[in-house]
């Protein structure tokens, strides 16, 4: 199956309300060229120096989604024309996106990374983290910074029950968040959740954006 067959079949099978983040890491600029000539517009890379060659060689009207771990030194090179960061999971983290955001004179969109999955390996905060960070009340100083909801990753499992849990745990955790800090910030509602093989549970517990990758580009290199 092509791209675009592939990418239509997703988005079939999401409500309107539902975006799609097309998750193109590691694969050529060919292949996300089909994707946006199918329509496409949205894409998640995880990687700054790839994201940044592929930003320069694809058309302008692109939004570019920094999905993975992303380190403080490498923030300078994507806050010029990223559209959303996914990942944020520190203080420090923050602290730095406002920094370069202010040099350059640009509010760069934000996520709050938490982590949901039984796994040690994967980033974010924990939910106690999430509020401490929250209530020292810096974030709401950072001119450059905004912060417009929640990502997480599931377990990589098959046990769909312990999947929506989590799924279901971070979208409470999300109204939670909403009504205590952010009832003021109307941009404050973007719950990114839910990859290739577990978005339709994500969506089914409240995700806004999902971040599909091998369903619309088959596997990664
Ligand atoms: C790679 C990646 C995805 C997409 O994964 P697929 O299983 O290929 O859909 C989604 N989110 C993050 C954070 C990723 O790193």
């Amino acid at each position: 199956m092509s791209i675009r067959e592939n990418l239509h079949h997703v988005l079939e099978t999401l409500p309107e309300e539902v975006r799609l983040v097309a998750v193109s890491k590691y694969h050529p600029v060919e292949s996300l060229q089909e994707a946006y000539d199918a329509g496409q517009r949205i894409f998640g890379e995880s990687k700054v120096q790839e994201m940044c060659l592929k930003h320069e060689l694809l058309p302008d009207d692109i939004e570019w989604h920094f999905i993975g771990h992303l380190q403080s030194n490498k923030v300078k090179y994507i806050a010029p024309y990223v559209s959303m960061i996914h990942g944020v999971d520190s203080l420090k983290l923050l602290r730095e996106i406002n920094r370069q955001g202010e040099r350059i004179g640009r509010t760069i969109r934000c996520l709050l990374q938490l982590h949901i999955a039984c796994e040690e390996t994967k980033f974010g905060f924990s939910f106690d983290e999430c509020r401490n960070m929250l209530d020292t009340n810096e974030w709401q100083d950072m001119a450059y910074v905004e912060i417009c909801g929640l990502m997480g990753m599931a377990s990589n499992t098959d046990d769909e029950k312990q999947i929506c849990k989590e799924f279901a745990s971070l979208h409470e955790f999300f109204s939670l968040i909403k009504g205590l800090y952010f009832s003021e910030y109307q941009n404050f509602k973007e719950l990114s959740m839910g990859m290739s093989d577990d978005y339709l549970l994500a969506v089914e517990r409240g995700s806004t954006l999902v971040r599909v990758g091998s369903r619309i580009f088959g596997v990664r290199n």
